[in-house]
């Protein structure tokens, strides 16, 4: 560099697109300019920290980055339309150039991205309606396809595209581009669907299932679509249809799922998920003709624990407690925190019998895990159990639920059996 002109890290900090060093085996940032920190809202040691996944909202996961680095590496110059995640939580549209490049043995990817949002809200506002409108589906809504059906040529709009991890130049635009990667699962119902709307069985095709995304994961999606365009004879000649990523809803979905079907404090069943648990394994055993046991469980004068050493401790008395039960029963089996401080044990082909031994081992165990502990809990059981062809879940709860009631009326710290149904 001749000398007087500024250093080369000083001309890439005056440019106005974000440049990055990246390393193609990690996808780490090694080096970056001051427009790419600045814009994503970070400074210029944080950048640093990031590898350009986290930066791109459309990319997931090592596997994908490596389909990515492979075709960087196959091209003079991988240019795609993607948008950054900025660290105050919007996303900006960006347009990224990438090429790739050795020096000293070592491979690098130079990715220089050019902020593209007010070119993208221009190209939307400035034109005709229907461009708008065409923007406005391309852009903002996100999936778009339209499906010639005699030719099987299939139009996907760049956000499915990009949805699905692919450059705005990948994804053959053929019916069986999208068919090829429905979720091997779905597919006979998804295609069901879609024939059915095409027969005029059905208002619209509309279906949610998993479709398998660049990296070979798949995507929760939502697609809808119906038939635009008839021929003459009344053939379906055109289709068009959104798709929606709803992956997270889906994700969301089953932490709900979870949430109900777990007790937090415990860790064991929940009483909603016992009761299905419960009366699947009645169903099952009443048709295999097996017993089935029951116990109710309820901590001795837990409210004394709680006045005493607090609520705090009482929680972990009821961890302990249901540690212990868990750890005491089959695997078969089932432990559920029914309520407070309460506890049903539901074991499929157990006898009468088998269930009183268990609920002894039960308060045994319970009484070993307490020992030098403080505070120190007992804990009363309630048996009962249906050996006979038909089970009445109800009728089985209340009869474990009296022989508990039993069970405190004699003192506590003891088992009750009650009769057999
Ligand atoms: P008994 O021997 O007759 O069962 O007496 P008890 O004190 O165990 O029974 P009672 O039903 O009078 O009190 C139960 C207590 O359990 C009252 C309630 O505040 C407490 N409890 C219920 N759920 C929780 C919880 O999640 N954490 C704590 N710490 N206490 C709870
Ligand atoms: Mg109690
Ligand atoms: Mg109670």
């Amino acid at each position: 560099m001749a000398t007087g002109l500024p250093s080369a890290e000083t001309l890439f900090d005056q440019l106005a697109d974000a440049v990055y060093l990246i390393d193609p085996d990690t996808s780490d940032i090694v080096w970056a300019n001051r427009c790419a920190w600045e814009s994503l809202g970070l400074n210029r040691e944080d950048v640093l920290d990031h590898s350009v996944l986290s930066l791109q909202k459309d990319v997931h996961g090592l596997p994908q980055w490596s389909d990515i680095a492979d075709a960087i590496r196959g091209t003079g110059c991988f240019r795609f339309l993607g948008r950054h995640r900025h660290q105050a939580g919007h996303e900006v549209e960006v347009e990224v150039n990438t090429t790739h490049f050795e020096l000293d043995g070592r491979a690098y990817f130079l990715s220089v991205a050019r902020d593209i949002t007010n070119r993208v809200a221009h190209e939307g506002s400035g034109q005709s309606r229907e461009k708008q409108l065409w923007f406005a589906l391309n852009e903002a809504i996100d999936g778009l396809w339209d499906w010639e059906v005699d030719t099987g040529h299939l139009f996907f709009s760049p956000q499915l595209k990009r949805m699905l991890g692919y450059g705005p130049d990948e994804m053959a635009p053929r019916l069986d581009t999208w068919a090829g990667n429905v979720h091997a699962d779905d597919s006979g119902r998804v295609m069901a669907v879609l024939r059915e709307h095409m027969e005029g069985r059905r208002a619209r095709y509309e279906a949610e299932y998993r479709l398998r995304n660049r990296n070979g994961h798949y995507i929760g999606v939502h697609d809808r679509g119906r038939v635009c365009e008839y021929a003459p004879d009344g053939q379906p000649r055109r289709l068009v249809g959104m798709v929606q990523d709803i992956t997270e809803r889906k994700a969301l979905e089953l932490r709900l799922q979870n949430l109900a079907a777990f007790d937090t404090l415990t860790g064991l069943s929940s009483r909603l998920e016992g009761s299905t648990f419960l009366a699947s394994q009645a169903d099952l055993c009443q048709r295999l003709s097996l017993p089935m046991g029951l116990a109710f469980l309820d901590i001795d004068h837990f409210k004394a624990v709680n006045d005493r050493h607090g609520h705090l401790a009482g929680d972990d008395v009821l961890r302990r407690v249901g540690r212990a039960v868990q750890g005491a029963v089959r695997s078969s089996d089932r432990v559920c925190r029914w309520g407070g401080e309460e506890f049903l044990v539901i074991a499929p082909d157990t006898t009468l019998a088998q269930m009183t031994d268990l609920a002894e081992k039960l308060r045994l165990t319970v009484g070993a895990a307490m020992a030098g502990q403080d505070p120190a809990v007992t804990i009363s059981l309630g048996v009962a159990a249906a050996e006979g062809s038909a089970i009445d879940v109800t009728a089985l709860i209340a009869r474990a639920d009296a022989a508990l009631y039993r069970a405190k009326q004699a003192g506590r710290n003891r088992v009750e059996v009650g009769a057999e149904l």
